[in-house]
This record gives C-alpha cells, structure tokens and sequence, in this order.
C-alpha cells in the first residue's frame, strides 16, 4: 500500500489520477488532495477518498463539518505545506504553470518519489529540480504521456546508449489551418483538441504547439539529453506515445489509445503495471498511422521554445511566464490567437539573459516576464 499526495486534485489529470486509485484500492491511499480555487469539488473527493491533509489556494467562506477533519492549508503556499505535512510515498504534482514548482521542489525534501504532470516546474526549474532529486536521491517519474513513453522504452536500454529521443505532436486543432486562420482561432477553437481531453491551459498550448516546445525542455531535463539530439515528428493520431533510438538504429516506441490514466498509472505503480480497467488499442480498427514534419512558421512556438532552452539561464524561465500570461489573456477573449506567440517572441526580445543560480532567481525572472507581457497586452501591443 502507497500513500499518495495528490496536488491539483480537481484537475483534469488529479481526477484520472483518482480513478485510478478507484480502480486500486488495495494499492493506493491518498494522504492530501489540494487545488486551487474549486472548494467544493475538493470538499466531494475528500468526502470519497478521506485523506488527513487538505489544502485550497483560495480560502473559501466556510469548510463544512464534514471535512473539518483533515488538517488544513490555504494560500499561496498551502500545497508545500500539505506536501510537508502529508509525508506521503508519492506526490503527484498536477498543478499547472509554474505555481507548481515550490511544491515539487518539498515533494522531493518530504517525499519518496515525486510523480510530475506539471511540466512548467521542469521547464522552469529544470536544473534545480534535477540537481536537488540527484542529491536527495529521489526519483522523479514522468506523466506526461511523451515522457512515459520514452521513461518505458528507456527499461530496455541496459547500458546502451541512447542516439535520440523522438517526441510525437498532435499537431492540435490547427494543424492544416493556414497561419491567417490561425491568427484568428477563438478560445472555442483552440479548445477543441483532436485526440486528448485535458485542461484549458494545456489545451491552447497544444494548439500553439508550445506545448510540443516545453516537453522537448522537459525531456532534456528529465533524460539529461543534449536538445540536438531530441526530434519532434507530428503524428496526428496520437497512438505511439514517443520513442528512443538507440547507436544501431533500431527504434523502441510505447503505444496505446491516447488514455492519461495510463502514463499516470505507470508513474504510480512502478515498476508495476496497474490494469485499470481502459480500453485496448486496436491496431485493425485503426488502420494507419501517418507522420509528419512540424511546421516551425505557422507554429513558432514550438522554434522559440527550443531556441530559449538552447539560450538557457532565464530564457526558458522568460518564454513559460509570457506564455501563461498570454494564455490567460487569449482565454479571456482579450488577445487574438496570434498574440501569445507575439507575446512571447516580444518577451523573449527583450528580456537581458542572466544565468539561474537559485529558486530566487526563477520567480524574479517568472515575475519580470508575467509584468512584461501584461504590459504589451494592456497596451494593444500585440
Ligand atoms: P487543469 O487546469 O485541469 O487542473 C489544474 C489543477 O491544478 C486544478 O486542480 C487546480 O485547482 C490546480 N491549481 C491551479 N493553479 C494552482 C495553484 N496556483 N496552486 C495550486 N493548485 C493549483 O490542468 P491539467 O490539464 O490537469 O494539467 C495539469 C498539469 O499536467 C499541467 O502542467 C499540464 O501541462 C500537465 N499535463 C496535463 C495533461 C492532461 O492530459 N491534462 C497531459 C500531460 C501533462
Ligand atoms: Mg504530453
């Protein structure tokens, strides 16, 4: 039995977490479930799964009596705090943006093992993240479906060195759309992703394909590989999850129907496998399976992600702030779609690189890029 710390509970990944705990009971209980603001959806899951920590970023009016017995934690900085106070086996951090790094920084201080969703902590922290879970000794398990799939093809590498690692794209919604259409693409269009269900943010970023751009950051971090030696190829069906290839040529992928529960049980379980209960991926049904180049002009993001990265020091740290920012502007109807890439390049432009040397220098320079961007975009700038 793990005891599991889950953060970002209400969430699209923090729910399939939970229905996999659902579907294991005699392997997993959860010891804290935080989110951010949704108290009441929070209140139904501590109902179910009567963790002893809990913890809201918003402090809501009244917590009801009958989840008054979990040792509670609000504000900004409830999550390390339930984190801290949960000393669970696991935490699963599926917090999104970088206002889960702090939090994924006291998993691996409090934890065994930190289960990470939230990609912004690596692109944002990714060395400090790194170096930290080398010193303490802590593995840190992808969930990321990519990640997971290059994370299992990796089992079979005993000793081997690894040539490239092959990350897939969707391509997202817009993937023929000529960039004039894109430019104007509503929130209503960016949030109808093709092949996967998840949260808003995640969503507009796979439409942007900035998404595509900060896992090719997070598996640089996560596998310590060089960026020359990390390809995207879109593949729009979203079948083969990733793949390694190794000094002979062969090439190992992972595949399945695109089903979050799998790379999240995969983390959770591991080295075990925990079947829960999904639908089976038939290759018949399917048919074919097609590949493609990214297209770096209609999707700049996916170039200036990976140009940031190779820039290092604040750069990467720059491109994550303005893209939140952006995003949430672009959610609420007050940037067009073209915008958050501008946004971002007009960061990036001005931001003066300077290297990262503590978590301090991360928010500063998260805190500079976010008022930047703002800037830009209460200025019809963009
Ligand atoms: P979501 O918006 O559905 O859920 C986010 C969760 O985090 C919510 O429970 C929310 O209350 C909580 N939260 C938000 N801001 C917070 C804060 N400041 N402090 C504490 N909690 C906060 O997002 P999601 O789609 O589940 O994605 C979560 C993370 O997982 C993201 O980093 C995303 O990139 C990554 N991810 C998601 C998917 C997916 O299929 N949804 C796949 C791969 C990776
Ligand atoms: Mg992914």
């Amino acid at each position: 039995m793990r005891t599991l710390a889950l953060l970002g509970a209400t969430g699209s990944i923090g729910r399939q977490t939970l229905d996999v705990v659902r579907s294991a009971p005699d392997k997993f209980t959860v010891a804290a479930l935080t989110a951010r603001s949704n108290a009441d959806a929070l209140f139904d899951l501590i109902r179910e799964f009567r963790p002893s920590v809990a913890a809201l970023v918003e402090e809501p009016a009244e917590i009801p009596a009958d989840v008054r017995f979990c040792e509670w934690f609000f504000g900004e900085d409830a999550a390390v705090q339930a984190v801290r106070a949960a000393k669970a086996d696991d935490v699963l951090s599926a917090v999104v943006g970088i206002a889960g790094l702090p939090a994924a920084l006291a998993a691996l201080e409090s934890s065994g093992r930190l289960l990470l969703a939230n990609k912004e902590s690596l692109v944002t922290g990714g060395e400090l993240v790194t170096a930290r879970a080398a010193a303490l000794n802590k593995p840190v398990l992808p969930v990321d479906s990519e990640h997971s799939a290059i994370f299992q093809c990796l089992q079979a590498r005993l000793g081997n060195r690894v040539s490239r690692l092959i990350l897939t794209a969707s391509g997202g919604p817009f993937r023929r759309w000529a960039k004039e259409d894109i430019d104007r693409a509503t929130p209503a269009q960016a949030l109808g992703h093709p092949t996967w269900k998840m949260g808003p943010k995640i969503t507009v970023d796979c439409a942007t394909m900035m998404n595509k751009g900060l896992e090719v950051i997070e598996a640089h971090h996560l596998f310590g590989m060089p960026l020359e030696r990390i390809d995207v190829v879109v593949h729009p069906q979203s079948v083969i999850h990733s793949m390694v290839e190794f000094g002979d040529g062969a090439v190992l992928a992972q595949l399945g129907l695109p089903d979050m529960r799998v790379p999240i049980a995969y983390a959770m379980g591991y080295p075990e496998r925990i079947p829960f209960g999904g639908e089976r991926l038939d290759l018949v049904k399917l048919g074919q399976m097609t590949f493609e180049a990214p297209d770096m002009a209609r999707f700049p993001c996916l170039k200036m992600a990976i140009e940031a990265q190779k820039a290092g020091g604040v750069m990467p740290v720059a491109l994550n702030g303005a893209n939140e920012t952006a995003v949430a502007a672009f959610l609420r109807g007050v940037i067009p779609f073209g915008g958050i890439a501008r946004a971002v390049a007009a960061v990036l432009d001005g931001t003066e690189n300077n290297a990262v040397t503590c978590v301090g220098d991360v928010y500063e320079a998260d805190r500079a890029a976010r008022r930047a961007a703002q800037a830009l975009i209460d200025q019809n700038k963009i």
